[in-house]
């Protein structure tokens, strides 16, 4: 059997990706930021040209499904209006930069994330997946986010740190992009890139050294913080069924504010004081569905071997509280692209269990949706009988 079929690219909205429900089309937010009169005209763009569903990417993108082909250029011009077109795909492509979502006013973060785009066309062309973090509040929330050149606050202070390493280069607000310009030739001169695909990760692991410069100043060893829907200072963060809303959650959802992008599948709705009632919205930090990441699945992506979603909402009662489980349609693992503790991945007789692993990870055992349903501590239990 093939294995799932690896674009090396991320569909955005010039390039957008064909899946079971129609073109995925992929928007890049500037700086996180979902003013709600943009939220508004989203979700009416994904009523009027879209199957209404809307997903939240792991990179932190508004992504509208079921686009017709023939819908396309319209749905281009609607959102090139709201200032979201890039000049053409690879502009687009090279605009990969997450931003904290619990930024504050005057602290830089959205300042360097404006440098970044303004500047593109200074950096050298990167392969598809590069993209930036800029993480710069006191302590890391995008360490488990997908990015090669991140911006943060290291142990004493700002610094700019490639993927891989424990050290960055100190540098300011006014200085962070300059290095990260750096940074990134750097990445392409040593070797980075092969074939048009390379991450910063991986050319580190080859035993390549940035810079003297870039190896001065200590990252933070401040740990990640597991994000759960909660009110927080910048106001209320919200998550969604596997990270997807009707364009109706989306539209009233711009009724209690601007909003702000997470690259967790959640939104923060700024300066919200309550968590807001409204159907479609997981609010609670104990809610089951916080257990399960699932994929689209079968039968809306192409490449699913199974449907996930069903079997994960059944699963996540189940499931002991802080459990992780990851259901993902093939052994790519678009949903979690990283370990979890627990995953299943579809194949063409069941699901393969993996423990600490990835959706392409050997399994410990193949289990069918049947025996998970009446036997879920099957999941759990550390035999790796029959
Ligand atoms: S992991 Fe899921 S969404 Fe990604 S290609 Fe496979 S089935 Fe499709």
């Amino acid at each position: 059997m093939s294995g799932p079929v690896v674009q090396g690219w991320c569909p955005g909205a010039l390039r957008p990706m064909l899946s079971g429900d129609g073109l995925v089309v992929r928007v890049r937010l500037h700086g996180g930021r979902l003013p709600a009169a943009m939220a508004l005209r989203i979700a009416a763009l994904s009523q009027d040209f879209g199957n209404g569903l809307i997903d939240l990417s792991a990179r932190g993108n508004v992504q509208l499904r079921g686009v017709t082909e023939a819908g396309h250029p319209a749905l281009i011009a609607g959102l090139a209006d709201l200032g979201l077109i890039d000049a053409d795909s690879q502009t687009e492509a090279m605009r990969n930069i997450q931003v904290t979502p619990f930024w504050n006013a005057g602290d830089g973060a959205q300042d360097i994330a404006a440098e970044l785009v303004a500047r593109l066309r200074d950096f050298p062309v990167l392969p598809g997946k590069f993209g930036y973090a800029v993480d710069t509040g006191a302590t890391p929330v995008l360490r488990g986010a997908a990015a090669d050149i991140r911006v943060e606050q290291g142990a004493g202070g700002l610094i700019v740190r490639a993927e891989g390493m424990r050290t960055g280069a100190a540098v300011t607000v006014g200085t962070a992009v300059d290095a990260a310009l750096d940074l990134a030739r750097w990445f392409v001169d040593a070797g980075g890139v092969t074939g048009g695909r390379g991450r910063m990760a991986a050319l580190v692991a080859r035993g390549a050294l940035p810079p003297a410069r870039f190896m001065a100043a200590p990252m933070s060893v401040a740990p990640d913080i597991l994000q759960r829907p909660r009110l927080v200072a910048q106001g209320a963060l919200v998550g969604f069924e596997f990270g997807q809303m009707r364009a109706e959650t989306l539209a009233a959802l711009a009724g209690f504010g601007d909003m702000r992008v997470t690259p967790w599948r959640m939104l923060l709705v700024e300066g919200a004081r309550a968590m807001p009632a409204l159907a479609g919205l997981v609010t609670h930090a104990d809610d089951p569905l916080l257990r399960v990441v699932a994929c689209t699945g079968a039968p809306a992506c192409l490449q699913a071997l199974a449907p996930v979603r069903d079997l994960a909402r059944a699963l996540a009662p189940k499931l002991p509280e802080g459990a992780l489980l990851h259901l993902s349609g093939c052994a790519k693992g678009c949903a979690h692209p990283s370990a979890a503790p627990l995953t299943l991945t579809a194949t063409a007789a069941g699901f393969d269990l993996v423990r600490n692993g990835t959706a392409a990870d050997v399994a410990a055992r193949s289990l069918t949706a049947d025996e998970l349903l009446a036997q879920p501590e099957l999941l759990t239990e550390t035999s790796n009988a029959p």
